[in-house]
């Protein structure tokens, strides 16, 4: 497989990172995930779009034009004959003497990409039967709209869920659930569909700008607020969206069963909307 360092596509057993990277030793970078389906970058501009935001909220600038970073992109995807899958890109603040003061003006960042096969990535089991889930207190920091590398906390989450027997863990702030590990999370009650408005307290993912823009142009109701874990097990539906998961619907939550405990037809009818017109805008 051939990755992206620096300026070089290499063979990933040739790709070199320093020991001093700020990445590394700090969590000192953001990254973004873009899928790939039939060959293309879904939500491409969304993505580029949100890296730069979040390197600003870090001080930080675009390591390279929006362009130059689809251009990597579009090779890796080539090279590496991706039909469906993912694109991985991180930005770190670049390696430095180990020092919690950011390193001087001008000291280069950290830019990787790589590229993860997934065939069949539209088509998963977990679409098919819903992912069940348990809750768990959200302890990550207040600014969970920049999307840094620190994923310890979400990934602590995930393994407490498998722990109990679930697929993934909802995480719960002051009784209202904030999202997913790696996703956002919904509801829908009474033909409603409810998630949380954006603000710190959440990643903005670029799937829910997209899937609640098809929702609305369905003529499906939206509300954008927080809602409680009582409130999901009484809900019809639940669902999670993610660039690498699209729409897929929650069966269960802390051992209740959402609805009938089977995918419903909200999340069922927004991952169809959202997969076609993916595909079709796709670049
Ligand atoms: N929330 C969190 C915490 C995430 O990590 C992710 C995926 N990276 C999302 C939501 C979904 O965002 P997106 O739709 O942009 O993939």
């Amino acid at each position: 497989r051939t990755v992206y360092v620096n300026g070089d596509y290499l063979p990933e057993e040739d790709a070199k990172i320093s020991v001093f990277d700020r990445g590394f030793l700090f969590a000192d970078g953001v990254y973004e995930v873009t899928s790939v389906l039939g060959g293309k970058l879904i939500d491409f501009e969304g993505h580029a779009v949100r890296l730069e935001r979040s390197l600003a909220e870090l001080d930080m600038g675009m390591p390279m034009t929006r362009d130059a970073l689809l251009e990597i992109h579009r090779r890796l995807v080539a090279e590496n004959r991706i039909e469906d899958g993912m694109v991985y890109l991180q930005v770190t603040r670049g390696a430095a003497d180990r020092d919690f003061a950011y390193p001087p003006e001008g000291t280069a960042q950290t830019v990787v990409l790589f590229t993860q096969s997934k065939p069949g990535l539209a088509d998963s089991p977990a679409a098919r039967t819903g992912i069940r889930v348990a809750t768990v207190p959200d302890l990550r920091w207040d600014r969970r709209d920049i999307k840094t590398v620190q994923l310890l906390y979400p990934s602590m989450g995930k393994m407490a869920a498998k722990a109990k027997g679930c697929d993934d863990a909802w995480m719960v702030e002051d009784g209202a659930i904030t999202e997913g590990t790696s996703n956002n999370a919904y509801i829908v009650k009474d033909g409603v569909i409810v998630t949380r408005q954006l603000g710190p307290e959440i990643l903005h993912g670029i799937t829910r700008a997209a899937v609640l823009r098809f929702a609305r142009e369905a003529q499906m109701k939206v509300e954008e607020r927080a809602f409680t874990i009582e409130e999901a097990q009484a809900a019809d539906e639940a669902f999670v969206t993610s660039a690498t998961t699209f729409v897929t619907p929650v069966v269960e939550i802390d051992g209740v069963a959402v609805g009938k405990g089977a995918p419903g037809p909200v999340a069922q009818r927004l991952r169809e909307i959202y997969l076609e017109e993916s595909r079709k805008a796709g670049i």
